[in-house]
């Protein structure tokens, strides 16, 4: 399957090579160019490199149904998800990233028995729905070092495993350590990954969902991208005030943390049901449909860890605080714990191929 997809892409790569139309399209296509022929490796860094715009399917005098039937988007969205699933070379990190639903199911099951028993013999209540007055804080339910143990242990875990995947990436794509240093090309990556450049097609935007020229996905992951660093910065402010000025949650509604995580929040709500809304009018010829099930996995646990978060702050002065927080703190160790086979891989893939991309262009 895996050869088979590289067989495919080397086809497609050799006739755009020779067709150059689409050279002012995105940045593949200029690294296309710097090459006579497609080693695995190249390809990989390609389809890693490819946004995802659809640009060169719609410009195509090729594309389906031509017999060529060149669908650079599908062949690199195939490939990105067979790199996500072969790179760790272990039958268990393929089925999680093939069925991700079920592994998330379990994942949320597990952990929320996990949290209900242990609130149970912290407590010493048998219901969750335990009447709590206006003040009371969600350490009540579960103890704070509890807490913060069990989720930085997951995402501990998952930071180690990207962290690998990026050193692992960078060998497989031929940056070695000490090229990896270029200021320069970092500073022009960043930018290009802060500003989402790559979505900009060719200056009028994707053609997403459709042939017409838009860019609502570009908006849109900015939403997300902008609402994650908020989210962020308001976790790092509770920190703050929780450790180091020993000031307790629940804070008021017009505390900084409060403040920020609502922005981020709302941020988060609106890129991600965007996105869900432009995936139910998307084309789905340049599409690569095996990766449908990881994308909108990702999409659904997002979007409960936010929402489920906003559940807690609206009534968190109520009988269903317990309950509530226990379900919003299960759905987010299960969106840690998942984060090493999730969509969020390409960040890293991602970001080493424009690294790449930019140092192969400065030279
Ligand atoms: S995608 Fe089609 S039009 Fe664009 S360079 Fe390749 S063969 Fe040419
Ligand atoms: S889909 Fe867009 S980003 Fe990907 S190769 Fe085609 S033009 Fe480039």
């Amino acid at each position: 399957m895996f050869d088979k997809n590289f067989e495919d892409a080397r086809f497609s790569l050799n006739i755009c090579n020779a067709c150059r139309y689409c050279e002012n399209i995105c940045p593949v296509f200029k690294a296309i160019e710097l090459r006579r022929t497609f080693s695995d490796n190249d390809i990989i860094y390609l389809a890693n490199l490819c946004h995802d715009c659809r640009g060169c399917y719609y410009a195509c005098q090729y594309a389906p149904p031509h017999t060529f039937d060149i669908n650079i988007p599908k062949v690199f969205g195939t490939l990105r998800l067979e790199t996500y699933k072969n790179y760790r070379n272990s039958k268990f990190s393929k089925d999680i990233v093939d069925k991700p639903h079920l592994y998330s199911i379990a994942t949320f099951i597990v952990s929320f028995l996990f949290y209900t028993i242990s609130s149970i013999i912290y407590t010493g209540k048998l219901s969750l729905i335990v009447i709590v007055d206006q003040n009371a804080s969600f350490y009540s339910i579960l103890p704070e070092n509890f807490l913060i143990i069990t989720m930085l242990i997951p995402f501990a875990i998952s930071l180690t495993i990207y962290i690998k995947n990026f050193i692992d990436y960078c060998d497989y794509i031929g940056i070695k350590k000490g090229d990896f240093l270029k200021l320069s090309s970092h500073i022009r990556s960043l930018k290009s990954v802060i500003l989402l450049e790559f979505l900009g097609g060719g200056g009028f935007g994707c053609n997403y969902p459709d042939e017409e020229y838009s860019f609502s996905r570009r908006i849109y992951h900015q939403f997300v991208l902008f609402g994650f660093k908020i989210t962020f910065i308001s976790t790092l402010i509770a920190a703050f005030m929780s450790h180091i000025l020993n000031i307790s949650p629940p804070y008021t509604f017009t505390s900084l943390p409060v403040i920020f995580g609502s922005i981020g929040g709302a941020l988060l709500l609106l890129g991600l049901t965007g996105l869900l809304y432009l995936r139910t009018k998307m084309d789905r010829i340049p599409y690569s449909e095996n990766v449908n099930s990881m994308d909108i996995n990702f999409i659904m646990i997002l979007l409960l860890s936010v929402l489920t978060g906003f559940l807690v702050l609206l009534f968190r002065s109520t009988i269903f605080m317990p309950i509530l927080l226990i379900i919003h703190l299960s759905i987010v160790i299960t969106f840690f714990i998942m984060l090493p086979f999730s969509k969020l891989q390409h960040a890293v893939f991602r970001y080493v191929s424009i690294y790449k991309y930019f140092s192969e262009m400065n030279k």
